[in-house]
């Protein structure tokens, strides 16, 4: 799948061709913000992040603004493995003790963060790299969790965090100025501690204080799946009530759902959850007329 495709046949015409045809898009998103979440499970292999990090180069010179937004959670356990310390979820969260915190943003704001920015940079963009720190952007405090079967009970997750306000003047200042705003999810307290936030859930209040035009979740499945594993390309949310509480919709996928819906409802005006290991894959959602993973509708 990550052998790039032979392209030597395609004559110069048919490739002028085939540029022309993205032109409505262009026109069409041209001046608008895009966040995309990224990293964490559909940062595979070399091939494929070389690849995203050339598609948002490329929608950053054709006069789109994309904001990236990255998981860790793969990097995260690997870390902790060698720490001698086992990851443990409830509900989709990553239980955070303090020991876990400092971790997460080891990994999340120093090595991803800066994977990402390097990645973006090497295909000839110009990326930051921010945390929710930078420039006062995500006021956190800690994620009460109720249990999704009992609502009476409710989870201890340490420091994960929810988002109680994001401040984006830091990253529209940013995007005005040419840069491509990377943001690691961590957020900070009333009393200056870090919080765990995440990925998805940050996108998607990103997303929506930004007013984007998309907000494009990048994961390692096709979309979200049916009960048989069939791919659902439409979702609205009595759809997604009933996924989740007949637990076809789990873990990982839990917040992801959720903040999309959050953003769907709040104004952004298309919303998707596609599968980040198709070479191109953001190319493929906004440039072409095929539908691609799995739509999220407000209503
Ligand atoms: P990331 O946030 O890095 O994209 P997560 O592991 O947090 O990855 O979330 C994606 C995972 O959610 C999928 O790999 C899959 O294992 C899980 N999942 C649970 N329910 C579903 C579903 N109904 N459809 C698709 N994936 C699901
Ligand atoms: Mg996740």
């Amino acid at each position: 799948m990550n052998q790039p495709p032979d392209l030597s046949h395609i004559q110069p015409r048919e490739r002028a061709a085939i540029l022309a045809q993205a032109l409505p898009y262009i026109r069409k998103f041209h001046g608008k913000t895009m966040v995309i979440k990224y990293g964490g499970n559909a940062m595979t292999d070399a091939a494929l992040q070389q690849d995203f990090a050339e598609d948002v180069v490329l929608l950053k010179l054709v006069g789109i603004n994309p904001v990236v937004v990255h998981g860790g959670g793969p990097q995260i356990e690997t870390l902790l493995k060698r720490l001698g310390k086992e990851g443990k979820f409830i509900q989709g969260m990553r239980v955070t003790d303090e020991e876990t915190m400092e971790v997460v943003e080891w990994v999340l704001g120093g090595q991803v963060q800066q994977d990402i920015v390097g990645l973006i940079n090497a295909a000839g963009g110009k990326a930051v790299g921010l945390t929710g720190r930078d420039g006062a952007m995500i006021r956190a405090r800690k994620l009460r969790l109720t249990d999704q079967k009992n609502p009476e009970h409710e989870h201890d997750v340490g420091l994960v965090g929810d988002v109680v306000s994001i401040d984006p003047s830091v990253v529209q200042a940013l995007q005005d100025d040419a840069f491509i705003p990377v943001v690691s999810p961590i957020g900070f307290g009333e009393n200056n501690e870090s919080y765990n936030i995440n990925a998805d859930v940050v996108a998607a209040k990103l997303a929506t204080v930004l007013q984007a035009e998309k907000l494009l979740m990048l994961t390692n499945i096709p979309g979200v799946l049916d009960k048989e594993g069939k791919l659902l390309t439409e979702l609205t949310p009595r759809r997604i009530d009933e996924l989740v509480a007949d637990g076809t919709i789990s873990g990982g996928m839990i917040p992801k759902i959720a903040g999309a819906l959050d953003a769907a409802k709040s104004g952004v005006t298309a919303v998707h959850i596609l599968d980040g290991r198709v070479p191109h894959a953001l190319l493929l959602e906004i440039l072409g007329d095929q539908p691609f993973g799995t739509m999220i509708k407000s209503h």
